[in-house]
């Protein structure tokens, strides 16, 4: 430290300062300082407390943190940003805390038809029906009943199937289970549609729905809010959007509405073929990854591959220990898997997947070895988002490919319960942080919002507990890691994930003030109490975006 401040010029006053605090740098040697301070968009220094006073000025601001946490601002590697800010802001949040029973859905359809006008479409978000009082998906005639003149989206939590009323059917011509692939389009017992559709024929319908520009900037703004309140910094963003989104979401954070830094994933979520000419078109162009600036950066081209985990609807290897008839949905056969992951690779765009079950990652692992045979490349960065399933072998050829698994330690804190009836032992190489760390692989953390919450606290308590937060059920803890080691995934390893490890991700100095000031000492904060943290302070490019009323 002495050196650095011999190499500053002598007049460089801080713009801030934060002392008496326990600084969690995530430098190399995982250094915990007492102080750092910022000047302009950069930390100045990193150090003691008397350290840090060479560079106090008259006009430094002084921020006494009084023993708790101060570290690199979150980075988000995985979150659907604008859909989760469309929560409550355009689209009717249906999660576990605001619903319990189909009747209380019903009851908010209902009151959104009275307040639209006829042919409007209703989009709902976020219901698990594992954790509704009936135990089972909405019916579409059910929905008839409260909005017979309204489109209605009815999504569930995982975004990998939702439920639509007849209005909704009949608009996108949706008639009979054989328009899309088996299973896709959900009938009863005398093969009359009940409205579910999972994957391509929920995908496909999803691309129907229309929101106004005006719904979706108030989206984009209301996930800004979000972010800073949660103490993170960057986001990697998981889509999919159509243009005008995208169009929006990068006015935004030019003119600095969005203060989070976003690195959008080129994605089309609208079904295979839609996304397959998505990405084709891109390509077409010669831009690839990295361009932008720090504050909107085009991130890795992504094809999703399986469903989600607690659906449950992830291609695996072996069957389901629930149901022995279950081996999820697998939406990319090897063949194009490997067609496309080779031509993302030449042209030099970083890849990922949408890969959960172990089946899924196995064929991204596939592709990605044959694309780098083909044609070796250094620092590719290549990743695959959840890698949630996994084994020894999966984990050594992530290793030795240099892949980046981003994990959602946060679905372990929601699903433990139902992730150990789906999956039975297999919990203990389900978002392996452990075997990673062990393996030498870099993992960065995604909470998948608006499947889990954009709260930090619910990646953290799920890594350091392994256990379900309600019901404290244990899920694989062998692969419990500590708090360290998941700030470190969350923010420098984040930072890696995005080829961005040299500008942020650690407070050193040089680096962009990118700070989040937390309302404990979480190194010394009992592990199953995590979730009362709270975000006190957020910093982006040296200016104080979010202060904590307390
Ligand atoms: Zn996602």
């Amino acid at each position: 430290m002495k050196d650095e401040m011999m190499n500053m010029p002598e007049k460089i006053y801080a713009d801030t300062a934060f002392i008496n605090a326990k600084v969690i740098t995530v430098s190399k040697d995982d250094e915990i300082a007492e102080a750092v301070c910022t000047a302009g968009n950069k930390i100045l220094a990193v150090g003691t407390n008397e350290l840090i006073k060479e560079y106090t000025g008259p006009d430094t601001k002084i921020i006494d943190a009084a023993g708790r946490t101060v570290m690199p601002g979150f980075i988000d590697s995985h979150i659907h940003f604008v859909m989760y800010g469309l929560l409550d802001h355009g689209v009717v949040n249906v999660d576990y805390k605001h619903v319990s029973s189909i009747k209380d859905i019903l009851k908010l359809i209902e009151k959104e038809a009275s307040v639209k006008k006829k042919g409007e479409w209703i989009v709902l978000s976020g219901y698990d029906h594992n954790k509704l009082e009936e135990k089972r998906h909405p019916l579409k005639e059910e929905f008839d009943s409260v909005a017979p003149d309204n489109p209605v989206q009815c999504i569930r939590c995982c975004a990998h199937m939702g439920v639509y009323n007849s209005y909704a059917l009949n608009l996108c011509n949706v008639t009979s289970a054989e328009q899309f692939a088996p299973g896709e389009v959900v009938t009863d017992d005398n093969g009359n549609l009940t409205g579910l559709l999972k994957e391509t024929a929920h995908m496909s319908l999803s691309k129907k729905v229309v929101l106004s520009e005006n719904e979706l900037l108030n989206g984009i703004k209301n996930a800004n809010k979000i972010m800073l309140e949660n103490g993170i910094t960057s986001v990697h963003d998981a889509g999919s959007y159509g243009k005008t989104t995208m169009c929006l979401l990068q006015k935004s954070c030019a003119d600095r509405t969005v203060k989070v830094r976003v690195r959008p994933m080129i994605f089309d979520m609208y079904g295979k073929e839609s996304g397959k000419e998505y990405i084709e078109n891109f390509l077409n162009t010669g831009i690839y990854t990295n361009l932008g600036d720090e504050h909107f950066k085009l991130g890795p081209v992504k094809i999703m591959t399986d469903g989600s985990t607690s659906g449950p609807s992830c291609a695996t290897i072996e069957p389901y220990s629930h149901d022995k008839n279950l081996k999820g949905i697998q939406v990319w056969q090897q063949d194009e898997a490997d067609e496309m992951i080779d031509k993302v690779h030449k042209s030099e765009f970083q890849m990922t997947a949408h890969a959960v079950g172990d089946k899924a990652v196995t064929v991204m692992l596939n592709g990605y070895e044959k694309a780098l045979k083909d044609m070796p490349r250094e620092n590719h960065r290549h990743r695959i988002e959840h890698c949630a399933l996994t084994n020894e072998d999966i984990i050594k050829r992530v290793r030795d490919l240099s892949i980046i698994p981003v994990s959602n330690p946060a679905f372990i804190s929601i699903n433990a319960c139902d992730y150990n009836r789906f999956y039975g032992d297999r919990v203990k190489y389900m978002f392996p942080l452990k075997s990673y760390i062990e393996n030498n692989v870099i993992t960065a953390i995604g909470s998948d919002a608006p499947v889990t919450e954009a709260n930090p606290m619910f990646s953290l308590y799920g890594a350091v507990n392994r256990c379900d937060i309600k019901t404290e059920e244990s899920c694989g803890d062998n692969q419990k890691v500590g708090i360290k080691d998941i700030v470190r995934m969350f923010t420098y390893n984040g930072a890696y994930a995005a080829f961005e490890e040299d500008i942020k991700g650690s407070l050193e100095p040089g680096k962009l003030a990118d700070i989040v000031m937390l309302s404990e000492n979480i190194l010394d904060y009992p592990e199953k109490k995590l979730m009362d943290v709270k975000t006190v302070m957020t910093m982006i490019d040296g200016e104080i975006v979010y202060e904590r009323k307390e």
